[in-house]
């Protein structure tokens, strides 16, 4: 069954001169999932937002909302509300006012307009400053008040276009959560550009991870953490070791592959080609100091870089030309830990080897 703010974009490419903004998109968002764009610089967020919106136009696709197509929808007539980036307030106005101001222009009686305003007021926690202007505002205080403002409106659907990026990491931890709240109290759909992985990560339900105007691969965070489909979405969701590979033997327990760390075991399945990279994640790699003949899907390594981070150390390895990265805890006191310069042994377990498509 369709629900209101179901969306379904079929194909949407758009394109500015030479450049293809968005090429051949296509994907479901269901009512009341919390969905993100996620993708570097120019990967095409913003203008797919701007087409749901009705900002921006689409020169091939569709884009359906609630089943219906968008295209002869105009902007102020979709269920849809933008929260920007740039908060976007009106100077002269106060905060009551900026709020209460979508509301005003729907002619929504004086009465319904104070108890709606003070009610998404409380749930952003903004009721003292209800008289001030945005310039006697803190950046986080503006985003709240932008945030409210699209609230105010009941939208089924909010789009939200970085709406963070200006805030500092405390500050954005702390509104990330509270953005995490009001949308399951609300039960409005949201949708999320970003290119911080992390944010991405920690508040969505599902991800798309965008790359040159396409969708590399979509899914919610830990199916895309634990199994990226490509070299770019290994990198930019998290980091991977990339390791060339070539089997040399495929059985009932996965594969032997023959690579620049020896023979290594993959619990994977043939994927149909005998050559293919595959991914490991730096905290899957166990390290131990060198002390006894290698064991399967062990390798010597040398460690190039450390760098100690409290909690855990990141290790810059190397086995000849082949570059490693790991990460361990630091559950034990630092004398047993490794040092710079020492070599020691890399454990890369079958099941935690992934293999790519590209
Ligand atoms: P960012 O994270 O920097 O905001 P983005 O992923 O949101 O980037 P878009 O703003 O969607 O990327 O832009 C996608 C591509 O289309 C970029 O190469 C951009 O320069 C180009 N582009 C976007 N809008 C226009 C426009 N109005 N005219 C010309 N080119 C545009």
């Amino acid at each position: 069954m369709v629900e209101d703010s179901d969306i379904e974009i079929t194909n949407v490419s758009r394109r500015f001169g030479e450049t293809v903004a968005l090429d051949g998109v296509s994907l479901t968002i269901k009512q009341g999932e919390f969905f993100s764009l996620l993708g570097p610089s120019g990967c095409g967020k913003t203008t797919l937002l701007r087409i749901i919106a009705g900002l921006e136009y689409n020169d091939e696709g569709t884009v359906c909302i609630g089943g219906e197509d968008t295209k002869d929808i105009p902007a102020f007539q979709r269920p849809v509300n933008m929260v920007f980036q740039s908060y976007a307030l009106f100077p002269h106005f106060n905060v009551r006012q900026n709020i209460a101001f979508g509301l005003k222009m729907k002619k929504v009686s004086q009465q319904e307009t104070d108890e709606r305003v003070n009610r998404v007021m409380a749930l952003v926690e903004i009721e003292d400053l209800a008289d001030r202007k945005p310039n006697q505002l803190s950046g986080g205080q503006r985003q709240r008040v932008a945030l409210a403002r699209a609230v105010v409106n009941e939208p089924k659907l909010l789009l939200l276009d970085e709406p963070l990026a200006a805030l500092d990491l405390k500050l954005r931890k702390q509104l990330q959560v509270e953005l995490l709240n009001l949308q399951r109290n609300l039960g409005i759909t949201f949708i999320y550009v970003t290119h911080d992985q992390e944010e991405a990560l920690v508040l969505s339900d599902r991800i798309a991870v965008m790359c040159d105007g396409r969708i590399e691969q979509l899914g919610d965070a830990e199916s895309l953490y634990e199994n990226p489909k490509t070299r770019f979405v290994s990198q930019f969701l998290g980091t991977c070791s990339l390791i060339e590979a070539t089997v040399k033997l495929s059985d009932g327990n996965g594969m032997l592959v023959e690579t620049a760390l020896g023979t290594l075991r993959v619990a994977a399945k043939h994927p149909g080609r005998d050559q293919f990279t595959l991914a490991i994640r730096p905290e899957k790699i166990r390290l131990v100091s060198k002390t006894t003949q290698n064991g399967e899907n062990e390798c010597t390594v040398c460690i190039d870089q450390l760098i100690y981070k409290g909690s855990e150390t990141h290790y810059d390895l190397s086995h000849g030309d082949q570059p490693l990265q790991a990460v361990a805890m630091n559950r034990h006191h630092p004398e047993h830990s490794l040092n710079l310069g020492t070599e020691a042994t890399a454990y890369l377990p079958p099941e935690a080897l992934i293999i790519l498509d590209d």
